[in-house]
């Protein structure tokens, strides 16, 4: 048997499961993760609401996760109620099943590259066309060039990271209201780094009441450092809601899952004490790789892209060699770097010094 004798969908032929190297480096600055845990009390108290609903895991969790969902409305505020927030098993999933409902065989979507590198892998799990305009060279949307790509394509579903992976790049608000005039569908302003955002830029939560086509998502992944807890969600209109309804597998969120985001959520002052700190040390980074000659993009997000490298991979595999993982990510000849603690980023200074020193002789 080889799989070649698979009935394996025509598109799937070929293809390399999606992923960032999980390697076993001492400094992993590689997938935008918290460098911060959670502390001993934080994991007492989870594992402590793992031990009571543990009698109950013959049952089927809440289908609805009602309650998870009233309490992500109240962390977002903006007058959110639970009706019109969604969660899944990460962001990825929850933009999945928005393609499910509103994209599919014979429908397009379309961002705007370099972008994140899953919208076009969502695409083909969906069998949704994927198309994608440039953005510029300091990685803005041109909304000129948009709303020539959007009447020609006419997508159901636009994705706009702000802030953008792998750039940082947050979109100005005016910019995702235009996007909303020019685009026939649905919007989708994913926030998964949100609150990394500089201070002065807003976020496209304060546009959801004028816009029922706009839906923004969020992650516990990135500054909630929850990455392992898998939990992502939306906020939209009730009938965004209701659509995504249609198309979830019953009982998606397992019972765990919704429990413990709950106490992450309870927490949610402790967890995002950090934030503040990773953002002195992003700007310090910015900074930094500028004073070393290098180009850095303006980020509002926990991670840096700079360069321009002629071979970036030497310089990847040059800071892999001195224990340092970052990623290899974004438009030819740069690089990807995730903010992590002073004593990490320490260490990338010193470790790009020596990589620099040895390809500039
Ligand atoms: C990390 C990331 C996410 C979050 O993914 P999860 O599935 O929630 O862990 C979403 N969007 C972007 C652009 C990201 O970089």
């Amino acid at each position: 048997m080889t799989a070649a004798m698979l009935p394996l969908r025509p598109e799937l032929r070929g293809v390399e499961p999606y992923g960032a190297p999980q390697l076993d480096a001492p400094v992993r600055l590689n997938v935008n993760e918290n460098p911060y845990g959670p502390s001993p009390q934080l994991t007492a108290a989870i594992a402590a609401a793992v031990a009571e609903v543990s009698a109950e895991l013959n049952r089927y969790p809440d289908r609805e996760a009602t309650a998870l969902r009233t309490d992500l409305a109240a962390y977002l505020g903006h007058g959110l109620t639970a009706d019109r927030v969604w969660a899944a098993n990460g962001s990825n999933e929850v933009m999945v099943q928005l393609l499910q409902a509103f994209a599919g065989p014979g429908r397009t979507a379309l961002s705007f590259a370099p972008t994140y590198s899953m919208y076009p892998e969502y695409a083909r799990v969906t069998s949704t066309r994927w198309v994608t305009g440039r953005r510029t060279d300091s990685f803005q949307v041109n909304l000129d060039e948009a709303a020539e790509l959007i009447a020609a394509e006419q997508p159901s579903v636009v994705f706009a990271a702000s802030p953008n992976n792998p750039t940082g790049t947050a979109l100005p608000p005016p910019v995702v209201e235009r996007l909303l005039a020019l685009a026939p569908g649905i919007v989708v302003v994913d926030e998964a780094y949100a609150e990394f955002r500089r201070a002065g830029t807003a976020t496209a939560l304060t546009l959801l009441d004028a816009h029922p086509r706009l839906v923004v998502t969020r992650t516990m992944s990135k500054a909630f450092g929850f990455a392992g807890g898998r939990l992502g969600y939306l906020a939209a209109t009730a009938e965004v809601i209701d659509a995504l309804r249609l198309v979830r597998l019953p009982y998606h969120l397992s019972t765990l899952t919704q429990v413990v985001a709950r106490v992450a959520l309870s927490h949610a002052l402790e967890l995002l004490s950090r934030v503040d700190e990773l953002r002195r040390e992003r700007d310090a980074t910015v900074s930094w790789l500028r004073a070393m000659g290098l180009r850095a993009a303006d980020s509002d997000a926990n991670f840096v892209l700079f360069g321009r490298f002629a071979d970036r991979e030497l310089v990847w595999q040059g800071l892999l060699e001195r224990g340092v993982l970052i990623r290899e990510t974004g438009p030819p000849g740069w690089l990807r770097v995730s903010v992590g603690t002073p004593a990490e980023m320490s260490l990338f200074r010193q470790a790009l010094t020596e990589v620099l020193q040895e390809i500039r002789r």
